[in-house]
């Protein structure tokens, strides 16, 4: 996932993010305000909100970061943009794209400045002292974007500039960002009635509470809820497992014993190979029970109360429910395209499950020493099985392939194929960090030795980390005011190995690893203009990164990189054979628990709100749906974090599913090319019509382009073994 916490197209992201209160301060007023604010500016001193210097054109003071400076620093931040932005709209002269759209696009680069460390706060390095801020300050922001987005006379400023644009066509990237201020003003209630607009803020504030706690409650479950194992209960672990888990122990003051932390790869792979039948059920329970544990971290409340303003917001707007309003600038356009295609692999998905349950119940019948029944908590076990036995994969033995130091030079290398990328190590030192495993590297163009911009790598997980990984940046590529360079961050949660150990990852995990980096050059590509052409399209920005995930099994990677961390060898033919021709394993397990969740997502914010209990309507869902008994969905409703913690991914989540399309059907364009993976004519296509623009065009018109017609859902089907419909279904 990528995480871009307020930071996509400067004021209009805010205000896409939270949102809208009335402004009543007089002309007179605003310019006073506005010239202290200046001289403010000149004199800063608070660290966060300092300009950026050193190398590379600046870096982010990452280690003059105090939680002390970061409230007063987020305080005068807004207050700075607040006056920039009252100063645009109490501009005297008629709205110019200059004065107006212009004007908005350069403001507020003090708080884009505070938000980078807030997000480094919040992601990587929280503790219960920076929650404690975090939650006096959602509110705060949410106010302070609400001031923005709620500007009348900034509002009609916009329109202005929009009107004329419609008569007068403006350069074709100024036109496209008019129409995305616009509309982004327009969908967070900007034209809405001054009563209206109050109760829109009102709600907006409350949310923002509300993200705040759901997010807080889910990491608390996360990080309290530890599963402590003796010595004689390691049955079957791998030996890294092992070790990990000891080290987690022993950080937590449990020495001797072994933690197996409420985390997904923790869990994942506790589930995979432990022979505890008693113990995988204890540690499914714990995971699945995240925000659902009826304590003082439970988030059903959380959950109900956000549905209810969620859809009171958008009908102050005039629309049915959260999903339409949602959508309509979205790849999908409406809720009902999006279910369609959600219906359309859902079946073949839940078939699947059912013969991949009656493979793995063969295995236990023949293994077990008692009759069981394959439950929820034996999936991930028996597939394993299965899939020794029917592919005679061993994922442990790919493991020893698959190192971390191997794999990202993997992917430089395939940036360097298809983006002419050079990644070089920057000197300990010179760019400072949050952290001491964080690395950095410098990106120049192959052949000219253009400075691109800057590569930073948080590889391992810790307390007070989020789980997962994602993709960030700290600054995005713009040259109307002067060339930005990129500075582009890559997050994962591989666990820390004992001193002088290898990282060795999982296949999934080496995806995932790809997947990030896929979305750190869909930043370091861009070739845009503004600010706001360099916001995401939720159902199209995981595509570029999904598309990346199929680079990691080409025969270039395998045979330079992935090679076995004390032989050296590259990975033996048949073990690749092994590993594409069980690619399909498992699709059943994987789309099903996928779907579900994004099902739910759209059916909760379709749902008549009021009186819903998460709980039950979770329950009833999957029964309509006839969800398998075996398989729980990827993010139960109450640890949702994608929906819940904030409004990212709200009826975004089919988000995967639909970028997996185009992924498919991107792939196919390679491998029918002559050169596959590695044509250079393809790559071109891909890096200037799907990667460079990022939004300063319509995604499906770049599409076209790459593709020549818009992506069918074959190749999808045919890529997770699914029969493909007869009638192929064009989206
Ligand atoms: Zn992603």
């Amino acid at each position: 996932m990528t995480n871009k916490i307020l930071r996509t197209g400067k004021v209009t992201g805010l205000a896409a993010v939270l949102a809208l209160a009335s402004c009543t301060s007089t002309t007179t007023q605003q310019s006073q305000q506005n010239t202290t604010a200046m001289e403010q500016k000149k004199a800063e001193t608070n660290p966060l909100l300092k300009e950026w210097t050193g190398p590379y054109g600046g870096v982010p003071a990452f280690d003059k970061m105090s939680l002390a400076d970061l409230k007063p620093a987020m305080e005068k931040g807004m207050a700075l943009n607040l006056a920039e932005i009252e100063a645009i709209a109490n501009n005297p002269a008629p709205a110019t794209f200059e004065n107006t759209i212009e004007a908005m696009e350069r403001a507020g680069e003090e708080l884009n400045r505070a938000f980078t460390y807030y997000g480094i706060w919040s992601s990587n390095v929280s503790s219960p002292e920076f929650r404690a801020i975090q939650a006096e300050m959602a509110p705060k922001i949410s106010e302070f974007s609400s001031k923005i987005s709620q500007n009348e006379k900034l509002f009609q400023r916009i329109k202005t500039v929009y009107d004329n644009a419609q008569k007068n066509p403006l350069p074709a990237d100024q036109q496209r960002v008019v129409q995305l201020v616009y509309e982004n003003f327009a969908m967070e209630g900007a034209d809405l009635s001054p009563e209206a607009k109050k109760r829109y803020a009102e709600i907006n504030k409350e949310l923002s509470s509300l993200y705040t706690a759901f997010g807080n409650n889910t990491l608390a479950d996360e990080e309290n809820y530890v599963t402590y194992l003796t010595k004689d209960q390691l049955k079957g672990l791998p030996e890294s497992f092992v070790k990990s888990a000891a080290k987690a122990a022993a950080d937590r003051g449990q020495e001797g014993k072994y933690a197996v932390l409420n985390t997904r790869s923790s869990m994942d792979q506790f589930l995979t190979y432990s022979d505890e039948r008693a113990l995988r059920e204890k540690v499914w329970n714990t995971y699945y029970s995240r925000g659902d544990n009826g304590d003082a971290t439970d988030n059903n409340q959380n959950i109900a109360k956000i549905l209810k303003l969620r859809n009171e917001r958008v009908k102050l707007m005039g629309y049915d429910n959260y999903a339409e309003w949602r959508l309509q600038n979205r790849m999908a356009k409406n809720p009902e395209n999006a279910m369609a295609l959600m219906n359309a692999v859902w079946p073949a998905a839940i078939a699947r499950v059912k013969e991949e349950v009656a493979d793995m119940q063969k295995v236990a019948n023949a293994t077990s020493k008692t009759k069981i029944t394959i439950a929820p908590w034996d999936y991930r076990y028996y597939a394993e099985k299965v899939r020794k036995q029917k592919y005679d994969l061993n994922s442990d033995e790919v493991k020893q392939y698959l190192e971390l130091g191997n794999l990202t030079q993997a992917m430089f290398f395939t940036a360097g194929e298809l983006f002419n990328f050079k990644f070089t190590p920057v000197e300990e030192g010179k760019v400072p960090v949050f952290q001491e495993d964080v690395k950095v590297w410098e990106v120049t163009d192959k052949t000219t030795g253009e400075h691109i911009g800057l590569w930073y790598l948080d590889p391992f997980a810790r307390q007070g980390k989020r789980s997962g990984a994602w993709a960030t940046t700290y600054r995005a590529h713009t040259t109307f005011d002067g060339k930005k360079t990129v500075l582009a961050s890559n997050n994962s949660n591989f666990v820390k190995p004992a001193p002088g150990e290898p990282v060795l990852v999982s296949w999934d995990d080496a995806t995932t690893f790809f997947h990030e980096f896929g979305h750190a050059l869909h930043f370091l590509s861009a070739n845009v203009k503004y600010p706001t052409l360099n916001s995401g399209v939720r159902d199209y920005t995981e595509f570029q990164s999904q598309l990346l995930e199929r680079w990691l099994s080409t025969d270039k990677v395998i045979n330079q990189f992935l090679k076995h961390h004390e032989t050296g060898k590259p990975m033996p033919a048949d073990l690749v054979a092994k590993i594409k021709k069980a690619a399909t394993f498992n699709q059943g397990f994987e789309t099903t628990e996928y779907l579900a969740s994004a099902i739910m997502d759209m059916k909760l914010h379709l749902a008549d709100p009021n009186g819903l209990d998460p709980d039950k309507f979770e329950r009833e869902t999957l029964a309509a749906m006839k969800m398998p008994k075996e398989v729980v969905m990827r993010h139960r409703t109450p640890h949702f974090g994608h929906v819940f913690s904030g409004e990212g991914y709200a009826t975004g989540y089919y988000g995967y599913l639909w970028a997996d399309v185009l992924t498919s059907d991107a792939s196919e364009a390679f491998e029918e090319a002559p050169g596959g993976f590695y044509d250079k004519e393809v790559a071109a296509k891909l890096v200037k019509y799907l990667f460079a623009p990022r939004n300063s065009m319509d995604p499906a018109e770049a599409y076209r382009l790459f593709r020549g017609r818009d992506a069918k859902i074959d190749a999808l089907m045919r890529d997770r073994g699914f029969p493909v419909p007869s009638e192929s279904s064009k989206k």
